[in-house]
């Protein structure tokens, strides 16, 4: 058990990436407190997880709603040792057709709220805890179409290296996981459709190395590493999970003869 005794909040604990590293983080023996804004999804999940779960509705982009989830996650289970800021939301910001609603919706709640979970979180944390933010090979790729989305996971690598200044002093970690294309919810109409899917994970597997799209456990597996004393040394990094996609992209299937 690479979590026992151990306590942990996720934000977006109730879909994707989030969801898959709660399950995780309680098969390795840890408590968590699952936030998220859809009550529904979040009781179902805080029941499936079982009796070591919590859920607390809390919207990320409203502070005092997130200071009293983790205030309410710390009366329950004393001072936490993990946080993972994993809330995030897609949004196309096409260049000629972007709203700024959205635009500034992206940066709120993809680096606003990241930056206010952990400044919510830090009166509750104990020394020597380890925080993960969520990122993506967008912030490097180009994606085209994307470009608030892009600057927000920037963002969060660059808040990630001053957090860690600011923390070490604690003893607190902060490092980003950086995912790829991973099979979840957050694609919406992209794979709304079975041939949707079927056609976005064929693009996704010709344009990186290991063919494949990537699966909400390979980044929940990531964030169980970055989270426990595994990686009691790393501190300010962004680790990329994306199947060879930023490091090696000469190497995937489309360059192959
Ligand atoms: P997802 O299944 O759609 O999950 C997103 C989660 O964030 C949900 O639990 C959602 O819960 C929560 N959320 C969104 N806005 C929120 C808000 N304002 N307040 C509280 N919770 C909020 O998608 P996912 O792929 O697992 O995404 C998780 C993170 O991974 C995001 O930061 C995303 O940018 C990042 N990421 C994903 C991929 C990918 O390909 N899937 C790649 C790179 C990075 P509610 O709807 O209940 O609020």
């Amino acid at each position: 058990m690479r979590l026992a005794n151990k306590a942990a909040l996720i934000t977006g604990g109730n879909s994707g990436i989030g969801l898959a590293t709660a399950r995780v983080f309680v098969a390795e023996g840890a408590r968590v407190a699952i936030t998220g804004r859809n009550r529904v999804t979040l009781e179902a999940a805080a029941e499936e997880l079982g009796p070591n779960a919590l859920s607390a509705v809390a919207d990320a982009t409203d502070i005092a709603a997130t200071e009293a989830a983790i205030k309410q996650a710390a009366a329950k289970f004393g001072k936490l040792d993990i946080l993972f800021a994993n809330a995030g939301i897609a949004g196309g910001t096409p260049l000629g057709s972007a709203t700024l609603e959205t635009f500034e919706n992206v940066i709120r709640t993809n680096i606003t709220a990241v930056f206010f979970t952990v400044q919510a979180a830090l009166p509750y944390l104990n020394d020597g805890a380890s925080i993960i933010l969520n990122g993506s090979v967008i912030s490097v790729l180009g994606n085209p179409g994307y470009a608030a989305y892009a600057a927000s996971k920037a963002g969060v690598r660059a808040m990630a290296r001053v957090m860690a200044s600011e923390l070490s002093p604690r003893g607190i970690r902060v490092n980003v996981v950086a995912p790829g294309a991973i099979r979840t919810p957050i694609w919406g109409p992209a794979t709304a459709t079975p041939e949707a899917e079927k056609a976005f994970e064929a693009r996704i597997g010709r344009t990186t190395p290991l063919g494949r799209i990537g699966e909400p456990d390979h980044i929940a597996k990531t964030v169980l590493f970055l989270a426990s004393d595994d990686s009691a040394h790393v501190q300010g990094q962004e680790l990329f999970v994306d199947g060879g996609a930023t490091a090696s992209p000469a190497g995937a299937p489309i360059y192959r003869a």
